[in-house]
């Protein structure tokens, strides 16, 4: 069964920039009625949402301030979503960063921010909770799906991120709250994380193998990733994992 975006509430974390910013740029192009920017970084932010409020109209995007990694933000975060919007229907736990010489960093921001996400949008979306149920897509990364040199730690949590999100996305949960929840396996795609000025800010023999590594491959642009994630929240079904790379339409792959 397909899930109808328009008119629908969504919160994005990581949104106020690369891939998150396309993902809501999109959900608003197809009919979405609103969309909460959370993010760590308020000047930018408060920019994209400008920059949106013009371009969509005004009322369509607001900022939320919001460390993924600190529990009561994140919990106050999805609140003040909910508030605002009389509930919510989406939510793209998109935030991560790529950084090893930060790996328990990474970790919580990449693996538990994505855990939490998942379940606050179950108190908020599932039908046992009083929700309307909705859509969760968590983000991964092909290399969730692969191996990588220099940046072991990134790998392990992208893994993890397919992980949870194909076991949230089993029927024990879905029965309960009515929340699909789908995994976006992008490709490497052209943001300030990918950037050749990020890999420069690794020192160690590690993050400049990643920086090497990363800097050789193809780039997509943010905006393909964007029109595959529209694709699966539509018709992606419960547990299943996406890859958006080269350019190309998004594809479901099967895991064992
Ligand atoms: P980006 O660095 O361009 O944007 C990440 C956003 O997350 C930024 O706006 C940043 O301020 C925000 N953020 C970082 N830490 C935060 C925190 N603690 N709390 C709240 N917000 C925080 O990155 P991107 O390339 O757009 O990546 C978005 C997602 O896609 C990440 O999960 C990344 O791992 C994943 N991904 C990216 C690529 C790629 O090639 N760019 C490939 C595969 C997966």
């Amino acid at each position: 069964m397909t899930f109808d975006v328009k008119g629908k509430y969504a919160l994005v974390t990581g949104g106020a920039t690369g891939i998150g910013l396309a993902y809501v740029k999109e959900l608003l192009r197809n009919g979405v009625a609103a969309v909460a920017v959370a993010d760590l970084d308020d000047r930018k932010g408060d920019n994209a949402v400008k920059e949106l409020n013009t371009e969509f109209g005004s009322g369509k995007a607001i900022f939320i301030k919001c460390d993924v990694t600190k529990a009561d933000e994140l919990t106050a975060t999805f609140q003040k979503a909910a508030q605002t919007f009389k509930g919510l229907d989406i939510v793209i736990n998109n935030a991560g960063i790529l950084d090893d010489s930060r790996w328990e960093m990474e970790i919580a921001i990449n693996v538990t921010a994505v855990a939490r996400g998942t379940w606050l949008a179950f108190d908020i979306m599932g039908k046992n909770k009083g929700g309307r149920g909705g859509v969760v897509a968590n983000i991964a990364s092909i290399l969730g799906l692969q191996a990588m040199a220099g940046c072991p730690v990134y790998v392990a949590t992208k893994h993890a991120v397919v992980g949870l999100s194909r076991s949230f996305g089993m029927p024990y949960h879905f029965d309960r709250t009515g929340v699909k929840v789908v995994t976006m396996c992008p490709g490497v795609t052209d943001t300030p994380l990918i950037s050749e000025a990020h890999h420069r800010q690794f020192t160690d023999d590690l993050g400049k193998e990643c920086g090497r590594e990363l800097d050789s491959l193809p780039k997509q642009q943010p905006e393909n990733v964007a029109k595959g994630m529209l694709h699966i929240i539509r018709n992606g079904s419960n547990g299943s994992v996406w890859v958006s790379e080269g350019g190309q339409p998004v594809y479901e792959v099967a895991i064992p």
